[in-house]
Protein backbone atom coordinates (compact mmCIF):
# COMPACT_ATOMS: atom_id res chain seq x y z
CA UNK A 1 0.00 0.00 0.00
CA UNK A 2 1.60 3.58 -0.90
CA UNK A 3 -0.98 6.29 0.44
CA UNK A 4 1.45 8.56 -1.87
CA UNK A 5 -0.14 6.45 -5.07
CA UNK A 6 -3.66 5.94 -3.64
CA UNK A 7 -4.13 10.24 -2.89
CA UNK A 8 -3.02 10.69 -6.54
CA UNK A 9 -5.59 7.58 -8.24
CA UNK A 10 -8.42 9.87 -5.27
CA UNK A 11 -7.84 12.74 -6.67
CA UNK A 12 -7.94 12.30 -10.27
CA UNK A 13 -11.06 10.12 -9.80
CA UNK A 14 -12.54 13.28 -8.14
CA UNK A 15 -11.14 15.72 -10.70
CA UNK A 16 -13.26 13.60 -13.19
CA UNK A 17 -16.40 13.17 -11.06
CA UNK A 18 -16.11 17.08 -10.26
CA UNK A 19 -15.99 17.44 -14.22
CA UNK A 20 -19.15 15.61 -14.56
CA UNK A 21 -21.17 18.21 -12.39
CA UNK A 22 -19.64 21.44 -14.35
CA UNK A 23 -16.79 21.86 -11.11
CA UNK A 24 -12.83 21.57 -10.58
CA UNK A 25 -10.97 19.32 -8.21
CA UNK A 26 -10.28 22.02 -6.09
CA UNK A 27 -14.90 22.47 -5.22
CA UNK A 28 -14.57 19.30 -4.12
CA UNK A 29 -12.83 18.74 0.06
CA UNK A 30 -11.19 15.31 0.75
CA UNK A 31 -11.28 14.47 4.16
CA UNK A 32 -9.42 11.59 4.84
CA UNK A 33 -10.76 9.32 6.98
CA UNK A 34 -8.36 8.12 9.38
CA UNK A 35 -10.25 5.73 12.14
CA UNK A 36 -8.19 2.97 13.77
CA UNK A 37 -4.99 4.43 11.54
CA UNK A 38 -1.68 4.49 13.14
CA UNK A 39 -0.43 7.92 14.08
CA UNK A 40 2.68 7.17 11.57
CA UNK A 41 0.68 6.42 8.47
CA UNK A 42 -1.12 9.47 9.27
CA UNK A 43 1.89 11.86 9.42
CA UNK A 44 3.36 10.17 5.98
CA UNK A 45 -0.37 11.27 4.47
CA UNK A 46 0.26 14.79 6.33
CA UNK A 47 3.63 15.15 4.88
CA UNK A 48 2.36 14.07 1.04
CA UNK A 49 -0.34 17.22 1.79
CA UNK A 50 -3.01 15.66 3.37
CA UNK A 51 -4.92 18.21 5.58
CA UNK A 52 -8.13 17.38 6.49
CA UNK A 53 -8.66 14.20 8.30
CA UNK A 54 -11.98 12.51 9.73
CA UNK A 55 -12.74 10.70 12.73
CA UNK A 56 -15.54 8.93 14.20
CA UNK A 57 -14.58 8.45 17.70
CA UNK A 58 -13.79 11.15 20.53
CA UNK A 59 -11.76 8.83 22.27
CA UNK A 60 -9.23 8.48 19.48
CA UNK A 61 -9.64 12.13 18.95
CA UNK A 62 -8.11 12.36 22.08
CA UNK A 63 -5.66 10.39 21.62
CA UNK A 64 -4.13 11.15 18.31
CA UNK A 65 -4.84 15.13 18.67
CA UNK A 66 -1.65 15.83 21.26
CA UNK A 67 0.47 13.49 18.72
CA UNK A 68 -0.25 15.61 15.57
CA UNK A 69 -0.07 19.18 16.59
CA UNK A 70 2.88 20.04 14.83
CA UNK A 71 0.55 18.93 11.22
CA UNK A 72 -1.78 21.82 10.04
CA UNK A 73 -4.53 19.39 10.16
CA UNK A 74 -8.28 20.16 9.98
CA UNK A 75 -10.27 17.44 12.02
CA UNK A 76 -13.61 16.24 11.11
CA UNK A 77 -16.00 14.42 13.39
CA UNK A 78 -17.55 12.31 11.39
CA UNK A 79 -19.41 9.76 13.73
CA UNK A 80 -22.29 9.74 16.67
CA UNK A 81 -21.72 12.13 18.60
CA UNK A 82 -23.04 11.64 22.47
CA UNK A 83 -24.16 14.59 24.09
CA UNK A 84 -21.77 14.11 27.24
CA UNK A 85 -18.69 13.66 25.10
CA UNK A 86 -19.21 16.88 23.08
CA UNK A 87 -17.03 19.04 25.92
CA UNK A 88 -13.91 16.63 24.82
CA UNK A 89 -13.82 18.24 20.86
CA UNK A 90 -15.63 20.64 20.41
CA UNK A 91 -12.93 23.26 20.30
CA UNK A 92 -10.11 20.85 18.36
CA UNK A 93 -12.55 20.23 15.46
CA UNK A 94 -13.33 21.99 12.43
CA UNK A 95 -16.12 20.70 11.28
CA UNK A 96 -18.84 18.03 13.21
CA UNK A 97 -20.24 16.08 10.50
CA UNK A 98 -22.85 13.81 12.66
CA UNK A 99 -25.09 15.98 14.37
CA UNK A 100 -29.00 14.80 14.14
CA UNK A 101 -30.75 15.50 16.88
CA UNK A 102 -31.73 19.03 19.27
CA UNK A 103 -30.52 17.80 22.29
CA UNK A 104 -27.19 17.24 20.45
CA UNK A 105 -26.91 20.63 19.10
CA UNK A 106 -28.37 22.26 22.22
CA UNK A 107 -25.17 20.66 24.12
CA UNK A 108 -22.75 21.79 21.42
CA UNK A 109 -24.49 25.07 21.62
CA UNK A 110 -23.70 25.31 25.38
CA UNK A 111 -19.80 23.70 25.49
CA UNK A 112 -19.07 26.08 22.55
CA UNK A 113 -20.88 29.66 24.27
CA UNK A 114 -18.39 28.25 27.18
CA UNK A 115 -15.46 27.89 25.08
CA UNK A 116 -16.34 31.49 23.63
CA UNK A 117 -15.90 29.67 19.97
CA UNK A 118 -18.66 29.61 17.51
CA UNK A 119 -18.89 25.36 16.33
CA UNK A 120 -19.61 24.72 12.76
CA UNK A 121 -22.09 21.93 12.55
CA UNK A 122 -23.79 19.38 9.04
CA UNK A 123 -26.66 18.04 9.84
CA UNK A 124 -26.66 14.62 9.29
CA UNK A 125 -29.74 12.84 7.27
CA UNK A 126 -31.16 9.42 6.98
CA UNK A 127 -32.22 9.82 3.32
CA UNK A 128 -32.74 6.56 2.88
CA UNK A 129 -34.50 5.65 5.68
CA UNK A 130 -32.91 2.46 6.61
CA UNK A 131 -33.29 1.58 10.35
CA UNK A 132 -29.56 1.21 11.31
CA UNK A 133 -28.01 3.94 10.70
CA UNK A 134 -28.13 7.36 12.96
CA UNK A 135 -29.55 10.57 11.01
CA UNK A 136 -32.60 12.77 10.97
CA UNK A 137 -35.32 12.03 9.04
CA UNK A 138 -35.78 14.23 6.03
CA UNK A 139 -39.29 15.05 7.61
CA UNK A 140 -38.12 16.40 11.19
CA UNK A 141 -35.54 18.12 9.26
CA UNK A 142 -37.23 21.72 8.90
CA UNK A 143 -38.32 21.78 12.08
CA UNK A 144 -34.53 21.37 13.31
CA UNK A 145 -33.42 23.51 11.12
CA UNK A 146 -35.60 26.53 12.55
CA UNK A 147 -34.90 25.94 16.21
CA UNK A 148 -31.21 24.60 16.21
CA UNK A 149 -30.95 28.12 13.91
CA UNK A 150 -31.57 30.25 16.92
CA UNK A 151 -28.32 28.83 18.61
CA UNK A 152 -25.40 31.75 18.65
CA UNK A 153 -22.75 29.69 19.37
CA UNK A 154 -23.51 27.03 16.32
CA UNK A 155 -23.27 27.82 13.18
CA UNK A 156 -24.98 24.87 10.40
CA UNK A 157 -23.13 24.83 7.45
CA UNK A 158 -24.50 21.96 5.26
CA UNK A 159 -25.78 18.18 5.12
CA UNK A 160 -24.27 14.90 5.83
CA UNK A 161 -25.40 11.62 5.28
CA UNK A 162 -24.11 7.78 4.40
CA UNK A 163 -25.75 6.25 1.86
CA UNK A 164 -26.24 2.32 2.33
CA UNK A 165 -23.59 -0.23 1.56
CA UNK A 166 -23.50 -1.26 -1.85
CA UNK A 167 -21.33 -3.24 -4.30
CA UNK A 168 -23.06 -0.93 -7.10
CA UNK A 169 -22.71 2.70 -6.24
CA UNK A 170 -25.59 3.31 -8.91
CA UNK A 171 -27.81 1.69 -6.80
CA UNK A 172 -27.22 4.65 -4.35
CA UNK A 173 -27.14 7.76 -6.39
CA UNK A 174 -30.82 8.50 -5.87
CA UNK A 175 -29.86 9.15 -2.25
CA UNK A 176 -27.48 11.34 -3.28
CA UNK A 177 -29.77 13.47 -5.89
CA UNK A 178 -32.10 13.43 -2.89
CA UNK A 179 -29.88 14.71 -0.71
CA UNK A 180 -28.84 17.52 -3.05
CA UNK A 181 -32.89 18.40 -3.14
CA UNK A 182 -32.81 18.98 0.40
CA UNK A 183 -29.80 20.81 0.44
CA UNK A 184 -30.80 23.42 -2.44
CA UNK A 185 -34.25 23.31 -0.63
CA UNK A 186 -32.53 24.44 2.52
CA UNK A 187 -30.47 27.19 1.10
CA UNK A 188 -33.90 28.72 -0.79
CA UNK A 189 -35.56 28.76 2.69
CA UNK A 190 -32.49 31.16 3.99
CA UNK A 191 -32.80 30.06 7.44
CA UNK A 192 -31.57 32.34 9.99
CA UNK A 193 -28.49 31.21 11.39
CA UNK A 194 -28.15 28.34 8.49
CA UNK A 195 -25.91 28.44 5.52
CA UNK A 196 -25.87 25.42 3.09
CA UNK A 197 -21.96 25.43 1.95
CA UNK A 198 -21.59 21.89 2.73
CA UNK A 199 -22.63 18.50 1.03
CA UNK A 200 -20.86 15.58 2.63
CA UNK A 201 -21.56 12.20 0.94
CA UNK A 202 -19.58 9.36 -0.45
CA UNK A 203 -16.71 7.41 0.85
CA UNK A 204 -14.04 4.64 -0.90
CA UNK A 205 -17.52 2.98 -2.16
CA UNK A 206 -19.56 5.55 -3.75
CA UNK A 207 -17.52 9.01 -4.00
CA UNK A 208 -17.51 9.65 -8.08
CA UNK A 209 -21.11 9.36 -7.54
CA UNK A 210 -22.17 11.68 -5.07
CA UNK A 211 -19.46 14.11 -6.47
CA UNK A 212 -21.65 13.35 -10.05
CA UNK A 213 -24.52 14.49 -7.86
CA UNK A 214 -23.37 17.67 -5.99
CA UNK A 215 -20.99 16.59 -3.01
CA UNK A 216 -18.42 19.33 -1.96
CA UNK A 217 -17.02 17.07 0.83
CA UNK A 218 -16.03 13.36 0.34
CA UNK A 219 -14.82 10.82 3.40
CA UNK A 220 -12.73 8.23 1.99
CA UNK A 221 -10.50 6.09 4.48
CA UNK A 222 -10.04 2.43 2.83
CA UNK A 223 -9.09 3.97 -0.94
CA UNK A 224 -6.29 5.97 0.36
CA UNK A 225 -5.02 3.73 3.67
CA UNK A 226 -6.15 0.35 2.67
CA UNK A 227 -8.33 -1.76 4.51
CA UNK A 228 -8.81 -1.26 8.33
CA UNK A 229 -7.32 -3.78 10.64
CA UNK A 230 -10.68 -3.47 13.53
C1 LIG B 1 -15.43 5.02 8.10
C2 LIG B 1 -16.24 6.14 7.54
C3 LIG B 1 -15.98 6.65 6.26
C4 LIG B 1 -14.92 6.09 5.33
O1 LIG B 1 -15.27 4.83 4.86
P1 LIG B 1 -14.41 4.11 3.71
O2 LIG B 1 -15.39 3.21 3.08
O3 LIG B 1 -13.28 3.44 4.36
O4 LIG B 1 -13.97 5.18 2.76
C5 LIG B 1 -16.75 7.72 5.83
N1 LIG B 1 -17.71 8.27 6.60
C6 LIG B 1 -17.99 7.81 7.83
C7 LIG B 1 -19.06 8.46 8.63
C8 LIG B 1 -17.26 6.74 8.34
O5 LIG B 1 -17.54 6.29 9.58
Amino acid sequence: MNIGTNLEMVYNRIEKAAAVSGRKKEDIKLVAVTKTIDIEIIKQAAELGMTSIGENRVQEIMNKYPQLEKYPLEWHMIGHLQKNKVKYIVDKVKLIHSVDNIALAEEINRRALKKNIIADILVQINVSGEESKYGLHPDSFYGFLEKAGDFKNVHIRGLMTIAPYTDNPEEVRPVFAELKKIFEYAKDEKITGVDMDYLSMGMTGDFTVAIEEGANIVRIGTGLFGRRKQ
